[in-house]
């Protein structure tokens, strides 16, 4: 194929009233697809529904911790920290169990640093200026949260094995007000990119200006293999950071959101005995236990680690043909035509597309009006603001894989239209 800014005027225009043609045809058939939101299908969810008879009015409620039925065991089960640890790769001495939603387990995070301060020093709330960086492209909802907090956000590039780790240093280690990082550093969202081993080192090994700055390490996406034999694999944060002298600077957070319910999981913290007792504090005055019977649920349907690993080889059963399919329409309809660039992820529940500069907001609304609703164009970025309109995140997992055909293809048609506008300009 010949690419698009190589073609005369002419040869676009006549392209583009092509396209139009079918484009209108896609506008007449009234659709409603939605490429936006990285929810499981209704058929993973069917996946987890025996874990609901696992527990009934006959079952044995005792764990080592004591009965789940009632009122204690702050920091959760000791079965479902073993269970978690597992996933996350962590001792379970160094796991908390928290509530149905890793997002609140980081919300609190930052909202504790904010108004008590990390480990005695002094909370956020006091201080003229705190700041984020943000891996662009990244999670809308890790932006939201700092956001809300009025922390600054700072854009450091994501490369294929991780942020631009000289930047991160020079932010680091040398300005006292940045107090925190998001990482997504396996199968991130969107770009589904894996942290290398040097780059987990470079963390381990940061020498912050500010002593409360922590790594905020969102283990989201830990046993989310779309090809479970070939996984891909980033080094423990928490051992590196140990053997760095580092004991206390990361936080690891992981839940079975995609495992089991969105929503209706269990999350967890994994991080250093003296993070926990400081968190602990807090949570004293919060809580007296989280949801100990869907701990416990969790544990007696998975068992351990093997029994996740066995269950999410089912999810990517069902992931992989989706993925692959938007690969292949993506392939088949813009490869060579140099109007945009897209990511093949070995994990996790993203497409990151880049568009030509431009163009993103436009391909997005074209998308809509022909009833495909994706991603807002900017979400990936801190403010919503991508500095080149280019970014679009793909969530191929939701729509039946007939929807995300159709979808993909009238995604293509739109990138092609706002392509050749950008370049008739
Ligand atoms: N972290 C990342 C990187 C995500 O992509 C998502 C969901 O899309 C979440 C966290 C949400 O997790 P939870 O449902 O446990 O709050």
């Amino acid at each position: 194929m010949k690419p698009y800014r190589e073609m005369s005027k002419e040869e676009l225009a006549s392209l583009k009233e092509q396209l139009t043609a079918v484009y209108k045809e896609y506008q007449g058939k009234n659709l409603s697809l939605n490429m936006a939101r990285g929810k499981p299908s209704p058929d993973q969810l069917d996946l987890s529904l025996p874990m609901l008879d696992v527990l009934n009015s006959k079952s044995d409620f005792m764990t080592a911790d004591g009965d789940v039925r009632n009122y204690g065991v702050l920091t959760g089960i000791q079965e479902a920290k073993e269970l978690m640890g597992g996933m996350m790769d962590a001792p379970a001495e160094n796991v908390i169990m928290y509530g149905s939603a890793s997002l609140t387990l980081m919300y609190d995070t930052v909202s504790r640093s904010y108004t008590h301060g990390v480990m005695g020093n002094t909370p956020w709330c006091r201080l003229d200026k705190v700041k984020f960086l943000c891996p662009v492209p990244g999670y809308d909802r890790h932006f939201a949260i700092t956001q809300f907090f009025g922390i600054e956000m700072i854009n450091i590039p994501l490369h294929e094995d991780g942020p631009d780790m000289d930047l991160v240093e020079q932010y680091v280690n040398n300005d006292e007000a940045v107090k925190g990082i998001w990482c997504v550093p396996l199968y991130s969202n969107p770009s589904g990119q894996c942290y290398s081993d040097e780059v987990v080192k470079r963390f381990a090994n940061l020498k912050p200006a500010a002593k409360d700055f922590r790594i905020y390490w969102d283990n989201a996406y830990c046993v989310h293999h779309l090809y479970p034999d070939h996984p891909c694999h980033v080094l423990d944060i928490l051992s590196e950071c140990e053997k760095a002298g580092n004991p206390d600077m990361v936080y690891k957070f992981g839940s079975t959101a995609k495992v089991t319910f969105p929503g209706a999981g269990i999350s967890a913290i994994a991080t250093s005995k003296a993070n926990i007792e400081d968190i602990k504090k807090q949570m004293n005055n919060q809580l007296i236990s989280h949801d100990k019977i869907n701990q416990l649920r969790h544990v007696r349907f998975f068992k351990n680690l093997d029994g996740i690993k066995a269950h999410m080889a089912k999810h990517a059963e069902l992931l992989r043909p989706r993925f692959e399919a938007v690969d292949e329409i993506l392939n088949r309809e813009l490869a060579g035509l140099e109007i945009g660039q897209w990511t093949k992820p070995q994990g996790g529940y993203f497409v990151s597309f880049d568009a030509l500069d431009g163009c993103a907001k436009a391909i997005v609304a074209k998308c809509k009006e022909a009833g495909v609703v994706m991603t807002g164009a900017g979400a990936t970025f801190p403010y919503g603001k991508d500095p080149h309109d280019s970014n679009i995140r793909i969530a191929p997992s939701f729509p039946s894989l007939e929807d995300l055909k159709l979808a993909a293809e009238i995604f293509c048609v739109c990138v092609k239209l706002v392509s050749i506008d950008k370049l008739l300009e």
